[in-house]
């Protein structure tokens, strides 16, 4: 060894030694350095185009897979912060994204099964307490006035130890609670429309849960759509003609079939029941390769992953199902970001 790199390492293991020295007896000297640093690392530098839309999957998972969020879709688009469904995880998840919560504007609910709408009061609550201070729109089709309703009495107390706590000027409790924009079920509806911003509801098929819907985001000769949760529809592959993205929710039934053979092998009866009814409402690879192909489909988003890709079987299994996909395919990961130019 030479003496050059001799001296590279003693002066390395110095150094390493050296900190870990000063962090072990004087933490407190150093937490300064620490603090400033977190503060600067929770800023968000988002850097977003006012003429792009910028999504990010925050929660990709679903009911069958813990160690993912659950659905949630953050969309960014000319100064306005839109999350589409918040199950459970999202509001947490999008924290820890460094996503402006204080600065949301609307949250759009697809169906009111709990990964989908869990985290309603938590994101109410979280992005006011962070410091929102205008209204928060909330969509959604029928049913969504009702849990508002009760998210008032559910969030009673806590907003007034908020406000009791560090007086009504920073916690403004005008703002703690979500404005209902309840709409009726229509096969497609506008029912947002604003700075250029047009945002269309329109039925999906979850069958027996209605009303359950997707979402249309136009801007700028720019399209992204949800899927919300549904079984193969047509109607979703018609709204997202041309769409810039398609955000589509997946289950690998071929891979659940085998489950429950599985579990009745071993007489989980229950686990075999559920895992059964789930299959016919939700859409296999294939079925959404084939529409997606037909409709001219350029980039397809896969989310709400029946069951997570989260070890390299199952990361196979979606790879070989997709593979007939004529564009662009992603498989998404929480957190992931996507921007259409
Ligand atoms: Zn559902
Ligand atoms: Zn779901």
């Amino acid at each position: 060894m030479n003496k050059k790199i001799k001296h590279i390492i003693l002066f390395t293991s110095s150094l390493i030694f050296f900190c870990i020295s000063i962090i072990n007896f004087y933490p407190e000297k150093i937490s300064k350095i620490l603090i400033n640093y977190t503060i600067e690392q929770n800023k968000n530098n988002l850097s977003l185009d006012k003429d792009e839309i910028t999504v990010f999957t925050i929660g990709t998972g679903s009911p069958l897979s813990a160690d993912r969020v659950q659905s949630g879709t953050a969309l960014f688009v000319n100064n306005k912060f839109f999350i589409f469904d918040v199950g459970d995880g999202v509001v947490q998840k999008a924290e820890s994204m460094n996503l402006p919560l204080n600065d949301l504007d609307g949250i759009f609910i697809t169906h009111y099964h709990s990964d989908h709408y869990i985290d309603l009061p938590y994101m109410i609550n979280r992005s006011w307490v962070l410091g929102r201070n205008k209204d928060l729109n909330v969509y959604g089709p029928k049913g969504l006035k009702e849990i508002l309703d009760s998210n008032k009495s559910f969030l009673k107390l806590e907003n007034k130890h908020r406000v009791d706590h560090h007086g009504s000027q920073i916690m403004n409790i005008k703002y703690a609670f979500g404005v209902s924009n309840e709409f009726k079920n229509q096969n497609k509806q506008i029912i947002y429309e604003n700075d250029g911003i047009k945002i269309t509801a329109f039925n999906v098929n979850h069958y027996p849960v209605s009303p359950s819907v997707g979402y249309v985001i136009e801007y700028n000769n720019k399209k992204v759509v949800i899927s919300g949760d549904t079984k193969a529809n047509d109607l979703v592959f018609e709204m997202a003609k041309n769409a810039d993205l398609l955000i589509h929710e997946v289950i690998l039934n071929s891979l659940l079939d085998k489950t429950i053979k599985v579990l009745d092998k071993k007489l989980m009866v229950r686990n075999s029941h559920i895992i059964n009814d789930i299959q016919d409402y939700h859409t296999p690879p294939n079925e959404i390769v084939s529409l997606a192909n037909k409709a001219g489909i350029k980039t397809l988003i896969l989310h709400h992953l029946i069951p997570a890709p989260d070890n390299i079987v199952i990361k196979k299994i979606y790879e070989k199902e997709t593979k007939n996909f004529n564009g662009k395919i992603h498989v998404a990961n929480d957190g992931d970001k996507f921007v259409v130019k």
